[in-house]
C-alpha cells in the first residue's frame, strides 16, 4: 500500500495555489493510500525566525486540512515540531547531503535573494529537512507544486546516497527492502520517493504578475486568492487580474507566451475538475469581460464551504489541539522505529 507524506508551513493565508496544487490532491489520495499530513512550523522558521502567532497558524493549517476533507482518525495530522525525530533525521541528512546541492535550488536562490551569505543556515538547509519529513515515515509518494519538484529530486539523492554509503551496514542489518526505480531494482533502506505532481493546477501563477508563482509570503494580497476571502474579494482580485487585451483562444497552443491567461484557464479547470482544453473549448473566443466573471462565481462556489467549515473548526481550538497532539503520538511511534534503526545503521549507541 502506498504511503503518502506532505506538509505545508504555517507562513500565512493558504491561498488557491496551495488548495489547488497540494490539499485537493491529499485529500484525493486519502482513498488508497495511508497518508501523513503535516504542519511543518520547523520548516517556517528558515525564512523567519520571530512569528507573531506561530501556533495561531497552525492552527488555521490544520483547519484547513480537516475543512478539505483529510480524515484525521484514519491518517495522520500533526504538526512537525512535536515529533524531534524530524530534527533528528535532518542532521544526520545534512551530513549526507553536500552543500553544493543545496546551492543549486531555486528556492533558496529565490528566497535568499541577493544577500545571500545574510540568509539563515536553515533556509540553506530546508531540503534536507524535507527529506527527513518525507523519508522518517518511508513514505512512497509525495503530493506537492510544481515548485517542490526539485526538492523532491534533492529527497530521492538523499535516500539513494544513503542507502549506498551504508549498503554493507543494511544488509548486515538485514533492514534493506527492494525496491523498483525506473528499470533498475536496487536494495535499501530508505525509498527512492515518487513526486505526484500535475494536472492543470500543479503550479498557479501571482495574479499581479504571470512570472512568479501565488506565495503565500508575497507582500501583496491582491497576488493570491485565499482560502479564508469573502465572495467580494474574490471578485475583485479576479477582476484586478493581469491580463492581456485578446479573447481566449480556442485550442490550447494559443496559450503560449500568455501567462496570465494561461493562468486563470489553468484555475479554472483546476476547481472545474476538467482539463485546460475543456475551458478553452467552452470560452475560447470569449472576452475576459466574460471568463471573468465566470471565473469568480466557480471560484466562489468551491471555496465558501471550505472557509465557512474553516472558520468552524479554527472556533474549536480544543478539538484541533487534540487532533495534533493524537497525531503527533501516532506520527511519533513511526518516526522512532525509523530512528532506532537508522541509528544502528550509522553506529551511534542507543539504549
Ligand atoms: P511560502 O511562500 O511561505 O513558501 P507557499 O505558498 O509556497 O508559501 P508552502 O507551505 O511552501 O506554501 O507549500 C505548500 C504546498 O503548496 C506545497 O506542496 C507547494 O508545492 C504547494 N504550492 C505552493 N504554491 C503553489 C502554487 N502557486 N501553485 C501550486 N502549488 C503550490
Ligand atoms: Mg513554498
Amino acid at each position: 500500500k502506498p504511503l503518502v507524506f506532505s506538509g505545508v508551513q504555517p507562513t500565512g493565508n493558504l491561498h488557491l495555489g496551495n488548495y489547488l496544487g497540494a490539499i485537493k490532491k491529499f485529500v484525493a489520495l486519502q482513498e488508497q493510500s495511508d497518508c501523513i499530513y503535516c504542519v511543518v512550523d520547523l520548516h517556517s522558521l528558515t525564512a523567519q525566525l520571530v512569528h507573531q502567532d506561530l501556533g495561531d497558524q497552525t492552527r488555521s493549517i490544520t483547519a484547513a486540512f480537516l475543512a478539505s476533507g483529510i480524515d484525521p482518525k484514519k491518517h495522520i495530522v500533526f504538526n512537525q515540531s512535536r515529533v524531534m525525530q524530524h530534527a533528528e533525521l535532518a542532521w544526520i541528512f545534512n551530513c549526507v547531503a553536500r552543500i553544493g546541492w543545496m546551492y543549486r535550488m531555486t528556492q533558496f536562490k529565490d528566497k535568499a535573494g541577493k544577500d545571500r551569505e545574510n540568509a539563515s543556515l536553515g533556509l540553506l538547509a530546508y531540503p534536507s529537512l524535507m527529506a527527513a519529513d518525507i523519508l522518517l515515515y518511508r513514505a512512497t509518494h509525495v503530493p506537492v507544486g510544481e515548485d517542490q519538484k526539485q526538492h523532491l529530486e534533492l529527497t530521492r539523492d538523499i535516500a539513494q546516497k544513503f542507502n549506498n554509503d551504508f549498503s554493507e551496514k543494511i544488509a548486515a542489518l538485514g533492514v534493506g527492502v527492494e525496491m523498483q526505480v525506473g528499470e533498475e531494482t536496487v536494495n535499501g533502506y530508505f525509498p527512492i520517493t515518487e513526486p505526484v505532481i500535475g494536472g492543470p493546477a500543479a503550479r498557479i501563477m501571482s495574479l499581479r504578475d504571470g512570472s512568479k508563482k501565488m506565495s503565500k509570503s508575497d507582500p501583496s494580497d491582491l497576488s493570491r486568492i485565499n482560502l479564508t476571502d469573502d465572495a467580494d474579494t474574490i471578485s475583485k482580485k479576479i477582476r484586478k487580474a493581469k491580463t492581456d487585451p485578446e479573447p481566449l483562444p480556442s485550442e490550447l497552443d494559443g496559450l503560449e507566451s500568455r501567462p496570465e491567461a494561461e493562468n486563470l484557464v489553468g484555475i479554472y479547470a483546476g476547481l472545474a475538475e476538467i482539463s485546460k482544453a475543456d475551458v478553452l473549448k467552452e470560452y475560447g473566443g470569449q472576452q475576459f469581460s466574460v471568463f471573468k466573471p465566470a471565473l469568480a462565481d466557480l471560484a466562489v462556489e468551491k471555496l465558501a464551504p471550505i472557509a465557512s467549515e474553516m472558520r468552524r473548526i479554527e472556533g474549536d481550538r480544543a478539538y484541533v489541539d487534540a487532533v495534533l497532539k493524537d497525531g503527533g503520538e501516532r506520527a511519533r511511534a513511526i518516526a522512532e522505529g525509523t530512528m532506532k534503526t537508522v541509528r544502528d545503521i550509522i553506529g551511534l549507541l542507543q539504549d
